[in-house]
Parts: structure tokens; C-alpha cells; sequence
């Protein structure tokens, strides 16, 4: 069995409405980068990853030029062999950024492309611990006032959600304050409520929104400063009242290693398209794991769904509002509150590629 063929598209996709979070300005539109690898069998798997617009072409650019001929002939069933040979030839340029991005695409299409060919689901490939996951609605809405922030609520509530997150980050913490206070008393005290501060604050600054949030149940306050001030991180954590999640901006397994061990975080919450795929992710799983922690993902929620059903450790699933289901044949399902991994095999999502190719920028 050999790699027969790899194709690498991108696309650029409008969200179904600009959205904002504190760290990244308002966003309309996104980059998606696909990866197809057929093998000699004909069996084929395909992975992806999402970045902002403008910025696919390059991580394509990574994976034709910097991994094709690495990938090409070799046998897609050695994915660890695999992942080593991509991360060592890009080492001196990458460990993070646009190479684990590159190689979040080609190691969730192998891993497909392995559930494909055994008919096997990701998620019982992977531990197969439970395919029932509690989600949560993750929520980009900084930018909308009370009112359209309360409507997306009750729309979360209708589509079966029983956790749901909102944005901080406003200009002043007051304002923040009222926001999650109007938020509170629209769900009552048995819906759970998570926050994302993407990164908004200064240390000092989290602390006091740490401490003017004790009092509304909070599941947790997400990215309250940088990615990578584990020491920071270890301060909010010890003396802030409020629980932590972080790690969609961390992009190596090392550098969780380092936000675990400096004990900066309660909800580690990797991202398989930001950390270099399927294989890191499980790592990092594990890694919390042994550390008696949960893990929960960020977006990717159709891929992320497999990989949390197969940890014991699986908190949260965050379920984003990109759209992407849009070009997708079966959408997430959902029963009280959790998400339900499919028996699909692979991942199981079917693209539209028609209504993808009409999005095509490279
Ligand atoms: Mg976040």
C-alpha cells in the first residue's frame, strides 16, 4: 500500500455572519486548506485546517513543496513515521505556526484515509471510550450588542445545547460585567456558561475580570492573557477563583508540556488544526490526562468529535458557528446536550466539493 496521489486545495469561505473576538478584530471570511490523499488501493482520506484569509496559500505552499515528496510513494498506514519525517524536514523554519498547521491537514486526511480503509470510525480507532460528548455553543460575538448576544443564546438552547460561551474583552470590565450578568439571568442557574477572553488582558487586568466573575458560576474564563505566559497563567489560576481553558493558540505538544507543568490551566483545549492533527492531539489528550486534567478542543468540531469520544478525560466539545456544515452532507448530531461521534467510517464527513470548488482560491 503507497501514497498514489496528494491534492492540496484552498478555499475561502464567508462566515454566515462577520463575528468578533477581542484578539483578532472582526472576521468575515476565512481561509480553508484541504488535503486528499488517495492510496494505491484506491482508498482515500481528507483532512483540513482554517486560518485567516490570505493566509492559505502559504500552508499549501508548505505542504507541496516542503512534504509531497516525503508523502509520495510511502505507506499511509506509518503516520507516526510519517509526522516525524514532515515536522523534522521543516524543523529549522517551523516547530509551530504554518508547519504544524500544514501538517494538521495531511495527518487528519492519513488518519481518514486509515479509518477508510479498516471501516472503521476515527473515534474507535482512537480508544473509542464514548461517542457521547457534552458541546457547547462557542459563540464569536463580542461584537454583538446585549440583545443579538441573548438571541444567539436562545437560539443555541433551541438547537439543543445546554452549554453555551460568550466573548469578553469589551473596552472597559464594567461593560464585560453587565454583559455576562444580562447573560446569566437570560439562561438561569442550570445552563452552563463559559466565557472567552481571546487574550484581552494584561495579567493584572484578568485578575481583577477574575475576580469581578467569581459569582456567576462560570465554567471557566478562556485565554485571559497571551498564549505563552505560563506564569502568568499559574498566577490567574492559584489566586483568580475562576477556572482556566487555553490552548488554541499553543501549536506544539511541547509547549502544552510547559503550560500543564507550570499548572497555568484546569481545561487544556487543543486544537487538531492548529497543532500539526490527529496525532499531536492525542498526545496532548494524554498528556492531560496523566496530569489528572479534562481536555476539550476548539472549533474543527466534526473532526474533534472522534477524538474526544476516544478519551476518558473528554470534557467539552466546542461546536463553532463557521458555516462549514454548509458544505458538509450530515451535520453534527446532537442528543441532551452532547454531541453523538458518528460510525462513519474515517471522520466521516462527506464534502460537497461542488459547492466547495465554487470558493476555490488556489
Ligand atoms: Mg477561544
Amino acid at each position: 500500500m503507497k501514497i498514489d496521489r496528494i491534492e492540496t486545495t484552498v478555499y475561502r469561505l464567508p462566515l454566515p455572519t462577520p463575528v468578533q473576538a477581542a484578539s483578532t478584530g472582526v472576521m468575515s471570511e476565512f481561509d480553508m486548506v484541504m488535503s486528499r490523499i488517495t492510496d494505491s488501493d484506491g482508498a482515500s482520506g481528507c483532512g483540513y485546517t482554517v486560518l485567516f484569509p490570505g493566509q492559505g496559500g502559504a500552508v499549501a505552499s508548505i505542504i507541496e513543496n516542503g512534504f509531497g515528496d516525503i508523502l509520495q510513494g510511502a505507506d499511509p498506514r506509518r503516520i507516526e513515521w510519517l509526522w516525524r519525517q514532515m515536522w523534522r524536514r521543516l524543523h529549522y523554519s517551523g516547530r509551530g505556526g504554518p508547519v504544524t498547521f500544514a501538517l494538521a491537514a495531511v495527518d487528519t486526511a492519513l488518519w481518514d484515509l486509515r479509518g477508510n480503509s479498516l471501516s472503521e470510525p476515527l473515534w474507535r480507532l482512537l480508544g473509542g471510550h464514548d461517542p457521547a460528548v457534552r458541546a457547547y455553543a462557542g459563540n464569536i460575538d463580542l461584537n454583538f450588542p446585549v440583545q443579538q448576544l441573548l438571541d444567539g443564546a436562545t437560539r443555541s438552547l433551541e438547537a439543543g445545547f445546554k452549554s453555551i460561551k460568550m466573548r469578553l474583552g469589551k473596552p472597559t470590565l464594567r461593560e464585560d460585567v453587565a454583559r455576562v450578568t444580562a447573560m446569566r439571568d437570560h439562561l438561569g442557574p442550570d445552563i452552563e456558561l463559559m466565557t472567552d477572553a481571546n487574550e484581552a488582558w494584561r495579567t493584572d487586568q484578568a485578575m481583577k475580570a477574575f475576580h469581578a466573575l467569581r459569582d456567576f458560576d462560570l465554567v471557566w474564563i478562556e485565554e485571559p492573557i497571551g498564549p505563552t505566559d505560563y506564569t502568568g497563567y499559574a498566577h490567574l489560576r492559584a489566586h483568580g477563583g475562576v477556572p482556566i481553558s487555553a490552548g488554541e493558540n499553543l501549536h506544539t505538544v511541547s509547549e502544552f508540556t510547559s503550560l500543564i507543568s507550570a499548572g497555568g490551566v484546569d481545561f487544556p483545549e487543543p486544537d487538531l488544526t492548529t497543532c500539526g492533527g490527529v496525532t499531536p492531539w492525542m498526545k496532548i489528550a494524554r498528556l492531560a490526562e496523566a496530569h489528572a486534567l479534562p481536555v476539550t478542543s476548539h472549533g474543527a468540531h466534526d473532526v474533534h468529535i472522534h477524538l474526544l469520544a476516544a478519551c476518558p478525560n473528554a470534557a467539552y466539545l466546542e461546536v463553532h458557528g463557521f458555516g462549514l456544515e454548509n458544505y458538509m452532507a450530515e451535520p453534527l448530531k446532537m442528543e441532551d446536550g452532547n454531541a453523538i461521534a458518528p460510525d462513519r467510517p474515517g471522520h466521516g464527513i462527506a464534502f460537497d466539493w461542488d459547492k466547495l470548488e465554487a470558493h476555490r482560491s488556489k
